[in-house]
Parts: C-alpha cells; structure tokens; sequence
C-alpha cells in the first residue's frame, strides 16, 4: 500500500524530518533482534509539536504508528509494523538538570550515560544503566523499563520517574506526575514499561541520586556453572547486596574476550562471577564474598582495585549481547528472572538445555537480580535451526514460570514474548490491560501488534 504524506509534510514545522524514500529508511527497520520490517515513512521528530501532528494525521488515516527510540530493543517493539510511519524521538534531546532539586528533565532521546555523565558534574547519580547505556534513549528505556548492572541495588528506570509528558492519539499531550504537581490518577506508571502502545513519552522528568562511590571489582572463576550460580543465591539470600553481580558462563566469557580481543576474563571457568562491591562497607564484603566463594569451591578470586582496569572488565560484560550477534548466523535472546533461591536451578536448566540440543545456548545476566539471559546461537539462521530454537525458548520460559519467575526480566515483550504472555498472566488480568490500551488507543494505531496477541484476546 502506497501513502500519500504529502498533507502530513506541508503541516509539519521541520518537513525535512519526514523521510518517505526507502533509502533514507534504512536504519530503522529493525531492533536487536531478528525481526525487520519496512516502515511506509519514517519521521526523526524535531519537536513535540510535530509528533502531534503526525499521530493526529496517522489516526485520521489509520496508519499504524510505531514509535522509536536507539533501536538498540531486544524484544523487537521497535520494528515497524506494517504500514507504519515510525516517529522516532532520538532528536529530542534537551537536558536540563537542577541539582538543588535533584531533578533532571529530559528530552526522550537524551542518551542514557549523557544524562548519568551530566549529574555527575553535579556529583549526583542516574543510576540506571542497561547495558546498553551509550546507545539507549531515556524515551526506549521508560517505555521498556530498562534495567541494568546496578538495579538489584538502585531499582530500575521506573524507580527514577517522576513525572511524564506524552503526546496520546488524539494528537494531544498529556502530562502526569510532576508534570501535573502529582494531582489526580497515577497515569504516568501506567505508560512506564508500556513499548510505545499507548503514548508516545516526549518528556521525562528523573529523580537523580547523590553520587555513590564504586568499590572494588572481584572477578571470581569456577568449575561448575552451578557452583557460581549458587554463591550468588548465597551472597544476596545473606543479605548482602554489592552494587553489582553479575553472572557469566564460559561460552559467553569467550565470545566476549574474542569480540573485545581481550583475555580478561578467564574463558577456561566454566562460570565467572564479576561484582562490585558497595563503597561504603567494601573491605566487609569482599571479606564475606570471599566466604561464599570458598564454601561452593571457587578457582580464582581477583580483586580489581584500579578503576580504569575495573573498567575494562565491565565494558567486556556489556558487549556480550553484540558478541553473541556477531559470533551467529542469527542469536535469539531470552531474558527471565527468578527467585534469587531458585537461580541455580534455572542455570541447572540451561546447562541440561545444552546437552539436549545442538545448537549453541550460552548465557549471562545480572545475577542478584535472578535475572539470567540466554543466548540461543545458530550459524546457519536456517528456519529448521529457528524452530528448534522456538522449542527450547517454550521449556525455558515455561520453567522461569514453574520457578515462580517472568518471562521477562527486563527486555519487553515486542514481538518477541507476546504468544507467551497468556503463560504469565490470566485471562481476567491480560482483559484489564487490553481495555487500558483500547481506552488510550481506541484506533489500535500504536504499536499494534506489539504486547498483546490476538490469541489472548477474547
Ligand atoms: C548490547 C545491549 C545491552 C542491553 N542491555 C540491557 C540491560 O542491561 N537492561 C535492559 O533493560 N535492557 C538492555 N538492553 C535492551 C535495550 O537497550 C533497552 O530495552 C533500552 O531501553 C531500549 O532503548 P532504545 O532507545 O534503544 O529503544 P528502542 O529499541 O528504540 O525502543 C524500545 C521500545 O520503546 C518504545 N519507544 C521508544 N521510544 C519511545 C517513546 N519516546 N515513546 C514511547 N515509546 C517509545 C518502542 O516503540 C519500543 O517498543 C540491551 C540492548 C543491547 C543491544
């Protein structure tokens, strides 16, 4: 189907930011993910005003919306549903912080480590921080509520909000929390962790923090994927919470290493702990992570008290996702949690996975949250390779489930979890979530597809 934008164009107050040649699309078809789709248009907004415009128009004509952020997404609510006209907010960038107020308020596509490296200059803290974050938008990381390495600790983005502005289908905007001196219904938790299905957020107000000072860095090797994976239920079920804990398995230690060329963590474990510990108490936790560690048999325990070095470390950790990509014809990713009790069991689970078929599964996450992501590899991307792919994803969320875990730790739900989401949540509650879309959304323009399957509907 062809779309005429040509109305849309001359009403716009930045005409030059609407791109409907295929060529100029190219960077938006897709997220992380393996899924890709070709928009109708694409709009880079310049203005909140001209995302009015363009949802106003989008709802006259009914034409699918998909709203954007980095596109660094790994559940695929980026990806263009059919038809669409993308608005990406990446251009919206202003960033004004009040350090008196500890308040920042931010543009949707204020990149998440510009707005922790701007309150650092005022020795504050955004502590939010996806993997991700030298890419990922403020916007994509409320709509997804992004998590990260330092969560367990300092909450994810969700925590940080304190008001909303978004612009609704009927073309207005609408403004909660702060926005609004926090008067009336509490809209703007609703739109949090919403994947561009209801609104599309244009501006965001966070709480910042005091800046916390970083402990040491302790890089701890074992044998056994088990072994590891229970010194971390020991470490967070004592009641110790260090700023970061993070779980790496061998395979992924060496798809890292290779992708970074470093050997900084040790490939030849079988599983690696990497944690930091909290400033304030650090000789005490080391002194207790040591404990746990010798009680499950660990191999090495490096502490790292260089920062720049510690640094070097951390970066390896966060690439893992795009090592995986790069290493694979293609890398589905899965993203569960569960109870910090029952964490070795789910590593037990992957381990057995492994064994059972022959495709590449390696895994990682931010342990002390009982967050785990499981890569699932496949060289040739062949179809047969993708279905045995889809079977192992079903035993895997299906056991996140029996463990009392989600299906989703931290990614979304996109395209990606949406045929799973009946697993979690019951008719009656998935009914109540689909009358909230339909009361913002009554057209079904936003994001369509995303979240909720037909088959839930009912
Ligand atoms: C290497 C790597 C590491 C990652 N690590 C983490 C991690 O540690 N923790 C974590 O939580 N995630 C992680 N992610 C996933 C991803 O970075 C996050 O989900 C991030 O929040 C997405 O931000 P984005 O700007 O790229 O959004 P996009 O991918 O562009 O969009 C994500 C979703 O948000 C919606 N959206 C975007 N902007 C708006 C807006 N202004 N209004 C309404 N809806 C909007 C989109 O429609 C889509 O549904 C990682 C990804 C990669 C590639």
């Amino acid at each position: 189907m062809s779309i005429k934008y040509d109305a849309l164009k001359n009403n716009l107050q930045a005409p030059h930011s609407l791109i409907t040649d295929l060529d100029g699309q190219e960077g938006f078809f897709h997220d992380e993910t393996i899924y890709r789709s070709i928009p109708s248009a694409v709009l880079v907004a310049e203005s909140k005003e001209d995302i009015m415009t363009a949802v106003k128009f989008c709802r006259e004509n009914k034409i699918p919306v998909t709203p954007r952020g980095a596109g660094t997404g790994l559940s695929g609510g980026c990806v263009p549903s059919e038809n669409a006209l993308v608005i990406a907010t990446s251009n919206l960038k202003t960033l004004e912080i009040h350090p008196e107020r500890k308040i920042a308020f931010c543009g949707p596509g204020v990149i998440t480590k510009t707005l922790q490296d701007e309150a650092a200059r005022y020795s504050l803290a955004y502590p939010p921080d996806p993997a991700s974050f030298e890419e990922s938008t403020l916007g994509g990381n409320v709509a997804e509520n992004a998590g990260g390495l330092r969560c367990k600790r300092f909450g994810v983005t969700r925590d940080y909000i304190l008001g909303l502005e978004a612009v609704t289908t009927d073309g207005t905007i609408l403004k909660t929390g702060l926005y609004n001196d926090y008067r009336g219904l509490a809209l703007g938790d609703i739109l949090i962790a919403s994947e561009g299905t209801l609104a599309i957020i244009t501006e965001i107000a966070v709480r910042l923090i005091f800046k916390t000072d970083r402990g040491v860095t302790l890089l701890v090797t074992f044998a056994k994927p088990a072994a590891a994976a229970q010194t971390v239920s020991d470490i967070i079920s004592s009641g110790l919470i260090p700023n970061v804990l993070e779980y790496i398995d061998g395979d992924a230690a060496a798809i890292a290493n290779a992708y970074e060329k470093s050997t900084l963590i040790d490939e030849k474990a079988a599983a690696i702990l990497l944690i930091e510990t909290a400033d304030k108490d650090q000789d005490k936790q080391t002194t207790l992570i040591r404990k746990f560690c010798e009680k499950n048999r660990f191999l090495t325990l490096n502490i790292e008290t260089d920062p720049d070095k510690a640094e070097q470390l951390w970066q390896v950790r966060r690439n893992i996702s795009r090592a995986a990509k790069a290493c694979a014809g293609a890398k589905i990713s899965e993203d569960i949690a569960v109870p910090i009790s029952k964490f070795p069991l789910l590593v037990a689970f992957v381990a057995q996975l492994n064994r059972q078929y022959p495709l590449r599964i390696n895994s990682y996450g931010h342990a002390g949250d009982g967050n785990l992501h499981v890569n699932i590899l496949s060289q040739s991307g062949k179809p047969t390779d993708l279905t045995l792919a889809d079977e192992i994803i079903e035993k895997l969320l299906r056991q996140a489930l029996q463990l009392g875990g989600t299906i989703t730790g931290e990614h979304g739900i996109g395209l990606a979890k949406r045929r799973y989401l009946k697993y979690e949540f019951d008719q009656p509650t998935l009914k109540a979530m689909r009358k909230i879309k339909a009361v913002f959304d009554p057209d079904n323009i936003l994001n369509p597809e995303k979240i909720f399957p037909d088959e839930n509907l009912s």
